[in-house]
């Protein structure tokens, strides 16, 4: 009898327990997102599950549907994020704290999704072979000078798609065209790997530049191996002739099949928090979306730029168009 009762009384503190845990489906790499959770969890006593999906995570909702444990998705990409939201795997979500900590252009109009933090994709110049202010535009990177001297990751990666979208922004189809023919004709190899073995490319000497995201210098600083790579480089921060620096987000959106919503709301509001912005800025090296949260020292010596003022949205609308144009050109081919 005594046992009996006692499972009940395990029970009764097991239910809401459970009810209490969070469930993320993660684009975004463990070690970049895992002490931000901890964060939450030491704060609010909220056990958070994460699963981490390479890719997917939008034919995962589709297909689980209704059946989905995930509360919350963090992924990287305006494309990524508005694709959830037009699949319809996601729920609007009213809160005064977001919409007054992340900036209006950072966000969905229609409450969808949220931008966590942002970064820039930027040249990477290698140190002993690339003179200040020998690149300064995005343009530029199809001038002939640059023939056999850049490396890049695939043209048809997310992050460099939002950046030929920006080119289209810019400039139309077909300058866009002429950029991304130019730019193929100056590779030194055909598009590979992730940002980070491009800089590992400059550093064995089979290139002078590369297109990168900014929160890598950071992440390569802080490795081992990677450090000499980093060491090899600086970060340049190109503008459109017509612009700034192509900016991008990492965001997040509450699941449309949420079944815990008040928690799901508690852990978005904590990610635009001083304190969780701080570790984006000073652990991934990312810009913070809230005002008054300083950038990383790193992040600080690369000095002041001009970010873009492409709408994020706008972007995304032109991904399709950017894809069939990396397509046409055969630009990893
Ligand atoms: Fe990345």
């Amino acid at each position: 009898m005594r046992s009996f009762a006692a499972a009940i009384a395990v029970l009764s503190i097991t239910a809401p327990a459970l009810a209490d845990a969070l469930n993320i489906y993660s684009q975004r790499q463990p070690e970049l997102i895992q002490p931000v959770i901890d964060a939450f969890s030491a704060e609010t006593g909220i056990a958070v599950n994460v699963a981490y999906l390479e890719k997917g995570l939008t034919e995962r909702l589709q297909a689980e549907s209704a059946r989905s444990p995930a509360d919350i998705i963090l992924t990287v990409d305006i494309s990524r994020l508005a694709e959830a939201v037009e699949a319809g795997v996601t729920q609007a979500v009213e809160s005064d704290v977001l919409a007054e900590h992340i900036p209006a252009s950072l966000r969905d109009p229609g409450n969808e999704w949220f931008g966590v933090t942002q970064r820039a994709r930027v040249v990477y110049a290698a140190k002993d072979r690339v003179a200040d202010g020998e690149v300064t535009t995005y343009e530029d990177l199809a001038d002939p000078k640059w023939k056999g001297r850049i490396c890049t990751r695939s043209g048809t990666h997310a992050y460099n798609l939002a950046l030929v979208a920006a080119m289209i922004h810019h400039h139309g189809a077909e300058a866009a065209r002429a950029w991304a023919e130019g730019v193929k004709a100056n590779l030194a190899r055909k598009p590979q790997g992730n940002d980070r073995a491009q800089v590992k490319a400059i550093w064995a000497g089979e290139c002078d530049i590369s297109l990168g995201n900014t929160y890598y210098m950071g992440l390569m600083a802080g490795d081992e191996e990677q450090k000499a790579w980093a060491d090899a480089v600086r970060i340049v921060y190109p503008a459109f002739e017509s612009g700034g620096t192509h900016m991008n987000v990492s965001g997040m959106a509450m699941t449309a099949a949420s079944k815990n919503a008040t928690n799901a709301l508690k852990f978005m509001e904590f990610l635009v928090s001083e304190k969780a912005q701080e570790v984006y800025a000073s652990i991934n090296h990312e810009f913070p979306v809230r005002d008054g949260v300083a950038r990383s020292d790193l992040v600080a010596s690369w000095g002041e730029f001009t970010p873009d003022d492409a709408n994020l949205m706008d972007l995304a609308g032109l991904r399709g168009q950017a894809l069939r144009l990396m397509e046409e050109v055969d630009f990893d081919g």
